[in-house]
């Protein structure tokens, strides 16, 4: 047999890293194995905790965080959070452990919400954002702000981003007092090119031209127009040196800049993701990468054996106690076959799609039913149905019963639900140690 490792987690997510986190904080050994990318690489960067309340009409903007969590245990008792809640600081602080290991710091008290602007032309507010990017917060913002874009950029629109900011910022904000002014900067190294993309935008502005460029662009405009309190532009200052590129606009032009909000394949993910990955290297905890989780099995010697593809070969694991972090549709954690939903790795069925579940509106007050579809957990993590009820644990966008698009409880449910799952899968490994 393979060494036994105390804690295999399988997903490299955030619902993953924390528990990997929370079950080495118990002195066990652990090992990830993942397969790479999932949600956490298509956020915004930011760290939602409870955004919204889904509503039947309309959803309840969520400012006070605390206010946000006892109304929507009210309307939805059996909500994640009704027993994560506790777990949350906890969950939370492993999480930026790991973050800041790999070179990311966030700003946020966990009781109010900022608000920053995304790229849609409306606000999502969040509880966490990455310190480089303080200052896009919009419920702080007064005075004129102006929004540059860049002549030919395919994803970023400051004129339709700005008539919708000046129109709905109190409605997410209720003391912002901005006028958002757009405008488009001509970069003289990209004055050929009809299109560029954010990846193109970031690239370049990891480079000394690029930031010069934008620097002495951004301060013409901002003489120009004079009065502008604050600069906001897309999520494009690079992919390594963005800190550092913040730290030069603010110098170079005396006023705060932040980035405005994108999710999708965005650059602000990639830095997350960046960050996580090194953090849980600096941090020692080890990652079995571009590994497939295929198969877990209980042994005879009633350890857990994981059987992974990695490289076209089929390879196993075994441990003590294993955490399930596969994450839901978009991680590959649950899949379907025609409607017939379920999760890959243990075989488990979680039902069907039924056209009661998917609300035609794209965005319906109270939500998509088929969004809460996951594993059901019981108080403690440990899956709570199949072959493996009270076996092994389960985390993050896995798990049912709640809805983070509407509800932008993500990251929050992620790192609660991980901290539970890495901190009584380590127990459990100890337990049967004896
Ligand atoms: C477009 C978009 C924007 C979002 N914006 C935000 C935001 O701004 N703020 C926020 O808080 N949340 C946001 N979310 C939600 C948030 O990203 C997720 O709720 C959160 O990342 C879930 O983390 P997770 O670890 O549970 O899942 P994931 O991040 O999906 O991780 C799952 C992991 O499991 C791995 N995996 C899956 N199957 C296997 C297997 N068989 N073997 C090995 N590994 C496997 C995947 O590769 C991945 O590493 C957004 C999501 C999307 C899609």
């Amino acid at each position: 047999m393979n060494k036994m490792i105390d804690v295999i987690v399988i997903g490299s997510g955030i619902a993953g890293v924390t528990a990997a986190k929370a079950a080495a904080d118990e002195q066990v050994s652990v090992e990830i194995i993942t397969k790479g990318a999932g949600a956490t690489m298509m956020g915004s960067g930011a760290l939602d905790i409870l955004g919204a309340v889904p509503g039947e009409e309309k959803n309840t903007t969520v400012n006070d965080i605390k206010e946000g969590m006892e109304l929507l245990l009210d309307k939805n008792p059996r909500h994640p959070y009704a027993v994560l809640k506790d777990s949350l600081e906890n969950g939370i602080k492993a999480l930026r452990e790991v973050c800041r290991a790999g070179g990311m710091e966030f700003t946020g008290d966990g009781v109010t919400n900022a608000v920053i602007p995304n790229i849609l032309g409306t606000f999502k507010n969040t509880a966490y954002i990455p310190s480089y990017n303080k200052y896009a917060d919009a419920a702080k913002a007064a005075g004129k702000i102006l929004v540059a874009g860049f002549r030919g950029h395919t994803e970023f629109y400051p004129e339709y981003a700005c008539r919708s900011y000046n129109t709905y910022q109190r409605q997410f904000a209720p003391d912002a007092d901005a006028v958002y002014i757009a405008t488009t900067l001509e970069l003289p190294s990209l004055a050929d090119r009809e299109r560029i993309t954010n990846a193109e935008l970031a690239a370049f502005f990891d480079t000394r031209e690029g930031m010069e460029e934008l620097a002495a662009a951004l301060d013409d405009m901002k003489n120009i127009m004079g009065g502008i309190q604050g600069i906001l532009i897309p999520p494009v200052l690079g992919y390594r040196k963005y800190a550092q590129n913040m730290e030069l606009l603010y110098e170079t032009l005396g006023i705060p800049v932040g980035e405005i909000a994108a999710g999708g394949h965005s650059v602000s993910a990639q830095r997350l993701a960046a960050a996580l990955e090194k953090g849980l290297e600096n941090k020692g905890l080890e990652a079995v990468n571009q590994a497939k989780a295929v198969e877990i099995r209980k042994t005879e010697e009633d350890v857990f054996c994981i059987v992974y593809e990695q490289q076209g070969k089929t390879k196993e694991a075994y441990a003590r106690s294993v955490v399930l972090a596969a994450g839901g549709f978009i991680g590959g954690g649950i899949t379907s076959y025609r409607e017939d939903l379920f999760i890959p790795v243990i075989n488990e069925p979680l039902g069907r799609i039924t056209p009661e579940m998917v609300n035609k509106k794209a965005f319906p007050g109270g939500g998509q039913l088929f969004g809460k579809v996951g594993i059901r957990v019981y108080d403690d993590m440990a899956v709570a149905q199949g072959c493996f009820s009270g076996q092994i644990f389960a985390c993050g966008d896995l798990i049912e019963g709640y809805d983070w698009v509407y509800e932008r409880s993500g990251s929050g449910v992620a790192a609660a639900s991980g901290y539970l799952a890495g901190k009584n899968a380590a127990n459990m490994a100890k337990g049967s140690e004896h």
